[in-house]
């Protein structure tokens, strides 16, 4: 990529933007930073910025130009900075702005530094917000597998994709064997921590494409692309087996448990006929003994 194709970038991003020299002689000034300040660039490009351009203020009204400046601070030890500072907008106004320093080094020598700058912290913080509130509302809280919810959704394109394109998908539906019993032995308590043990379980043992949620209680549903009878089977078993192996080593004897799967591969089907059929082979596997795995 061209310098000039950067450059472009830098110009235009939303942020302010701005470089200095190692005298804190401002080389370069963005249009983000003059929509923040009301400042234009051929105002700015030359001046120092400690000559009180800005005059950043903090918090407590101290002014920082001469004293306490992030990006004169970052000239002298190369150290990174992160504040906020309360800069003098052309207009007259104060306006609180989140300010990150980076050194520039050249040769291992600190020949400048860049300062962005942004006032959108309540935008972040929203949107911080937003990703947690999907988190909520996607994610299962115990084991941190996607809830039904999620599974839900993406069965619904998947549904779509396949009645399109004619991709299929296998789904499988993983019941703990006995679990009531398992709670009434140990406590719920160590149910859940058998339940965190086979997401666990799950995650690492599926390709990056595939995806396996916890549909309620002690049930898992599985989606697997690109599969046959023959490599959905295979893929299942070795879920079953690998849980088989696994322990709940903290206890003395290791605690450990069994899921039994009934598992369909999607045709001409809608989610309600794909999990009917899955659940009647889940209960076929119940009936012949648990610990198993069935396809049909
Ligand atoms: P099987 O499936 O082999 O027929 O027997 P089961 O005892 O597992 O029967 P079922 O699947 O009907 O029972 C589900 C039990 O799982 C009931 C409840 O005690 C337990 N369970 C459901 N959700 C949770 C959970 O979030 N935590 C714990 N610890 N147990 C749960
Ligand atoms: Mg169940
Ligand atoms: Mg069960």
């Amino acid at each position: 990529m061209s310098k000039d194709f950067y450059k472009n970038i830098l110009e235009n991003i939303k942020d302010g933007v701005y470089f200095v020299d190692k005298e804190r002689k401002i080389t370069f000034w963005n249009k983000g930073a003059e929509a923040i300040t009301g400042f234009k660039a051929n105002e700015v490009t030359g001046c120092h910025c400690y000559n009180n351009i800005l005059n950043h203020m903090d918090k407590d009204g101290i002014y920082l130009c001469k004293n306490g400046c992030p990006l004169h601070k970052t000239l002298e030890d190369g150290q990174e900075r992160e504040t906020v500072v309360y800069l003098d907008h052309k207009e007259g106004q104060r306006i609180k702005t989140h300010v990150h320093v980076v050194p520039i080094y050249e040769d291992e020598e600190i020949i400048g530094a860049v300062e962005t700058f942004s006032t959108d912290e309540d935008k972040t913080q929203l949107i911080q917000h937003l990703d947690e509130l999907k988190e909520l509302a996607y994610y299962d809280q115990l084991t941190g597998l996607p809830n039904r919810r999620y599974l839900d959704n993406r069965l619904d394109h998947l549904i779509e994709e396949n009645r399109v394109n004619k991709i299929s998908f296998g789904v499988a539906i993983m019941d703990v064997d006995f679990f009531k019993k398992f709670n009434d032995n140990y406590g719920h308590d160590v149910g859940d921590e058998v339940l965190v043990m086979l997401a666990k379980v799950f995650k690492g043992a599926l390709r990056g494409h595939d995806f396996i949620g916890r549909w309620g209680g002690e049930e898992f549903v599985a989606v697997i692309k690109d599969v046959n009878d023959e490599n959905f089977y295979t893929a299942l078993e070795r879920i079953r087996l690998l849980v088989e192996r696994s322990s709940l080593r903290q206890y003395d004897p290791p605690l450990k448990v069994t899921i039994s799967i009934g598992a369909t591969l999607a045709g001409d089907d809608d989610i309600d006929s794909i999990f009917k059929r899955a659940d009647k082979l889940l209960y076929t596997s119940k009936e012949n003994g648990r610990n198993r795995v069935t396809i049909g």
